[in-house]
């Protein structure tokens, strides 16, 4: 690499959202908007370009048809049928002969041509603004993505960069990354990330902090400044993004990192020990999970057990809904790697930022307030039955445990449970074995369940607290809008008050009472949550060490002292400073290692 001088080094901030720093090459995403190239073409070549777009409509035809059938075989005939509108507006006479005589008669293009005559339609069904017309507004998506799907065929495939095979390591910037983009990504090839939006509890930011990749959010980059192989470096710490950083800058960073790599090789010295305080008391530590490779990291870490297996990765990273045979060996594969230690197997949580690509639900205006989790999964019955037979099938040969996610009260828990027993009734008239003693848990992330806790500890045998989306449902705060960032405050008096509701329910009621949420690997946090009488905390793998770490180096005098006091304050920053007061005092270099 050539020297550079300070006066080429360019500083771009960020709001860190998963430690570490990298530095390479970047790869700018390109966002949806597109650029539609338009060529003037001799009068020989206009038979060759209608031959060009009327493949292009039969292999747009092609993809309907073959979603349609996804579709069809996953949610039922009527579902399927708006794949119809579809081919109905791909088909479109009017539409394909004025493409057909703009390329003819201005000797164009078609994807030009296809474009223009396309993007007159939109305009006027999306401009029709009274409810009457709500119908042919609807129209305007569908047509909108026909009309992606034939600019793609025409202009040699889509411009979304698939993460999972990327030929050469890169560091990738763009608007927004969704976790179908970023679920499986290869890790080696994705050297970090930044992104103008996003928060530290997007699922795109939990599956970097998962991946150990460094990651900023809330970049603010000008495309016009970044540009695709340009040399970067990426300080996920203090949240920078370097452009053409100096020598003197990578040997100043290169120092940093030797140094964190000093502090972790300390850490892992007693990842082989328990989670046990300095005055005895046992934690039970455990690792959150999105994929059943993570079991050896899980075990190399020293983690207890699994405490949440996001499922829903398994779904996000194909193409259409994985089979029970498919579920099974993955909830299989984990289980019985790390036998007998427990698993805790969340059943499917999409909706909210987690799309499956295949399945082409209708955009909702508050998705995280909407058909999310539970909610679906007890309208689309076929799925869950598939996910639960799948776990239970499971059970029998590793120590899993069942959860339910964004629980409400007591009547979900309820039905998902009838579901379940529908479920067990079946395996057992064909003769599979399962665990019969299966322990059933709910999640605590919406404030209703925290006031209903009692009726629900009644019926399960453990509770998770979800904190990521407890803070958002509590303060009113969407956990992907980076405007708001601030505002999201896991240490608000409020959310205090709502964890020790949940515990004393839970102790109340004999049962075991976790938190899988980010607070639980967040080290400022570690104290206070254990202070307020939680058993369990699960964390993401990279942070399980440190965890432990800390709570080897506390007392559980003190985490109790502290989480008195807290309960007592009023200010969400006042119990912020006072938790991380003690973690300095304990485990000073910690924090260091953490944003
Ligand atoms: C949570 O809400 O805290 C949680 C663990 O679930 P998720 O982040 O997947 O919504
Ligand atoms: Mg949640």
């Amino acid at each position: 690499m050539s020297q550079r001088s300070p006066s080429d080094e360019l500083n771009f901030k960020g709001l860190p959202v998963s430690p570490g720093i990298c530095h390479g090459r970047i790869l700018v995403l390109k966002t949806n908007e597109r650029t539609i190239p338009k060529y003037s073409l001799p009068e020989s070549g206009i038979p060759k370009e209608i031959n060009r777009f009327q493949q292009g409509l039969v292999t747009t035809r092609k993809q309907i048809l073959e979603v349609q059938n996804q579709v069809n075989r996953a949610l039922g005939s009527e579902e399927a049928n708006i794949f119809d509108a579809h081919l109905l507006i791909l088909d479109d006479p009017a539409l394909i002969d004025e493409t057909l005589k703009i390329t003819r008669r201005e000797k164009v293009n078609v994807e030009h041509a296809y474009n223009a005559i396309a993007q007159k339609y939109i305009e006027t069904l999306t401009s029709l603004d009274t409810t009457a017309f709500e119908y042919l507004k609807e129209r305007a998506s569908d047509m909108k993505d026909v009309v992606n799907r034939v600019l793609d065929n025409l202009m040699g495939g889509s411009e979304q960069i698939d993460l999972k095979t990327l030929k050469e390591p890169r560091i990738i910037i763009a608007e927004d990354l969704v976790p179908s983009q970023t679920a499986g990504m290869d890790g080696k090839k994705v050297l970090g990330f930044a992104t103008d939006k996003g928060s530290r509890t997007s699922h795109t930011a939990i599956m970097a902090r998962s991946l150990a990749i460094p990651a900023l959010v809330g970049l603010k980059y000008r495309g016009a400044t970044l540009k695709s192989e340009d040399y970067v470096l990426l300080d996920a710490y203090n949240g920078q993004l370097i452009l053409n950083p100096t020598d003197q800058t990578l040997f100043d960073y290169g120092q940093i990192v030797r140094r964190h790599a000093d502090f972790k090789e300390v850490v892992h010295q007693a990842s082989d020990k328990p989670a046990i305080t300095l005055d005895g008391t046992r934690i039970m530590l455990s690792a959150n999970v999105e994929n059943p490779s993570d079991k050896d990291d899980v075990k190399s870490v020293g983690a207890d057990g699994v405490g949440l297996f996001r499922t829903e990765f398994l779904f996000l990273q194909k193409n259409s809904l994985p089979s029970e045979e498919e579920q099974y060996l993955a909830y299989h594969e984990l289980a019985s790697a790390l036998n007998p230690a427990p698993i805790i197997i969340r059943t499917l949580d999409v909706g909210g930022d987690k799309f499956l690509p295949h399945l082409d639900k209708a955009k909702e205006s508050n998705p995280f307030l909407g058909w999310r989790a539970i909610r679906f999964c007890l309208q689309e019955i076929e799925i869950f039955k598939t996910q639960l037979r799948a776990i239970l099938r499971a059970s029998q040969q590793g120590n899993i445990k069942l959860m339910y996610p964004m629980i409400s009260g007591i009547s979900e828990l309820r039905q998902a449970n009838h579901v379940l027993d529908e479920c067990k009734e079946e395996l057992r008239r064909e003769g599979r074995e399962f665990d019969e003693d299966i322990e059933i848990g709910v999640m605590i992330e919406i404030p209703s369940a925290v006031m209903v806790a009692d009726s629900l500890a009644r019926e399960v045998s453990f509770f998770s607290i979800g904190t990521n989306d407890l803070v958002q449902y509590t303060l009113a705060v969407d956990r992907m809008n980076e405007k708001i960032a601030h505002l999201y405050e896991p240490t608000h008096p409020a959310m205090l008050r709502l964890i020790k509701l949940t515990v004393d329910a839970a102790r109340r009621n004999n049962i075991r009472i976790g938190v899988c949420g980010e607070m639980a690997g967040d080290f400022k946090l570690v104290p206070l949550l254990l202070g307020l009488g939680v058993d369990e905390l699960s964390a993401t793998i990279p942070q399980v060490e440190g965890v432990k770490y800390l709570i080897r180096r506390l007392k559980m005098e003190e985490a109790v002292n502290l989480s008195e006091f807290a309960l007592k304050c009023d200010s969400g920053q006042e119990i912020l400073e006072c938790s991380k007061e003690l973690v300095m005092r304990v485990a000073p270099d910690l924090l260091k290692d953490q944003m």
